[in-house]
């Protein structure tokens, strides 16, 4: 009896021992993987949304729940020949006077909804027969009525690319060099290094980054010469412009129907905006908003701790204000998107001679 009792004593003490090691192990590694917390407005390079596991059906159930529900989650996962071919389509029918428009967002989203969002399965056969069935006079309400998730791909690509492509008056100019505006239909959304200035990119969309906090890359990095002018993508106003610890010098700008928010990061030391840039202040697509640089990486303004020059370019979505900030913010995965706007870029010149600084050679205007 007393030896059995002992046994068993020996027996529990080196359970709890056992058990009391584990869990410092686990306080340890947790504890120290949390010490340096973001604050919420550090984290608008970078969030810490986890992109695995994300189940497109669950999330599209879960944004028509209510009717003041709205989308959690959107991922853009095409190639930029897909937008070529999607923008060509939409663009030739409108510019040939057809009877049937045919609309890129649309098509975008017939697909997203057959290939359950991974459009990376595209296959040619399957656009054709959708262009082919809209020509011969279906509408696609006809074609999508059995597709649940329609809807939810519609509402999430439309909110990427709503202002992407449209009527604009272009202004030209004639071989004596006389300006005249010119009316067209298509794509009016500028790449955002200037046109003539060089640049190279891959794909780094949710690669790892470690300055201050374990977090992934939420953008595109721009890789380009130090003063590059910077153009933006798309018009809207200001929403921030200064010194962010990650971005360095940095400008955010809003899109006029809220949902997306453009971030342009690690801009010149010394020189990083456009002549009177500020706060609340309207741009329009093609504009110079800044210069190529490589501030950064440090809580005191003005520092260049970025290795290589580069623009850090991010696009943000937005449908419920609650998602500007904070833990459950929607990046999208802006590479193709760069390549597909290669061809659309803005022709600058040096305005100011005094300043150095650039403007755009030719306006645009929107047609109401
Ligand atoms: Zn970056």
């Amino acid at each position: 009896m007393f030896i059995k009792s002992v046994k068993l004593n020996l027996l529990k003490r080196f359970l709890l021992f056992s058990f009391i090691i584990f869990m410092s192990l686990l306080l340890v590694y947790f504890g120290f993987s949390n010490t340096i917390k973001p604050s919420v407005n550090d984290i608008e390079e970078n969030s810490l949304t986890d992109f695995a596991n994300v189940n497109v059906e669950d999330i599209a159930k879960d944004s028509e729940k209510s009717s003041n529900s709205y989308i959690k989650w959107v991922e853009f996962n095409g190639s930029a020949t897909l937008l070529r071919k999607l923008s060509d389509l939409d663009i030739s029918s409108h510019s040939q006077d057809s009877t049937i428009k045919l609309n890129w967002i649309e098509l975008m989203s017939y697909l997203g909804c057959k290939y359950g969002g991974n459009l990376k399965l595209f296959k040619q056969s399957d656009l054709d027969k959708l262009v082919s069935e809209l020509n011969s006079g279906k509408t696609m309400e006809e074609l999508t009525s059995n597709m649940k998730l329609y809807n939810y791909f519609y509402q999430s690509y439309d909110a990427i690319f709503h202002e992407f492509i449209g009527e604009y008056e272009v202004e030209t100019s004639d071989s004596s060099g006389n300006k005249s505006y010119t009316k067209k239909y298509g794509l009016k959304a500028f790449l955002p290094i200037a046109k003539n200035y060089s640049f190279s990119h891959y794909k780094d969309f949710g690669s790892a980054r470690s300055y201050g906090y374990k977090r992934v890359h939420l953008g595109n990095d721009l890789l380009g010469s130090i003063g590059t002018p910077v153009i933006a993508v798309e018009s809207g106003y200001v929403e921030s412009l200064g010194w962010n610890q990650y971005g360095g010098w940095r400008v955010g700008i809003r899109s006029f129907d809220k949902k997306r928010y453009y971030y342009y990061a690690h801009l010149r030391k010394d020189h990083p905006y456009a002549k009177d840039l500020a706060e609340g202040q309207i741009v329009s697509a093609g504009d110079v908003i800044g210069y190529l640089g490589m501030t950064g990486y440090s809580a005191k303004e003005n520092v260049n701790n970025i290795n290589i020059p580069h623009l850090h370019f991010g696009m943000q979505l937005i449908f419920n204000e609650v998602q500007k900030e904070g833990y459950n913010q929607i990046w999208i995965d802006v590479y193709e998107i760069i390549e597909f706007l290669r061809k659309n870029t803005s022709s600058v010149y040096m305005a100011y001679d005094d300043t150095k600084d650039f403007e755009r050679r030719f306006e645009i205007m929107p047609v109401e």
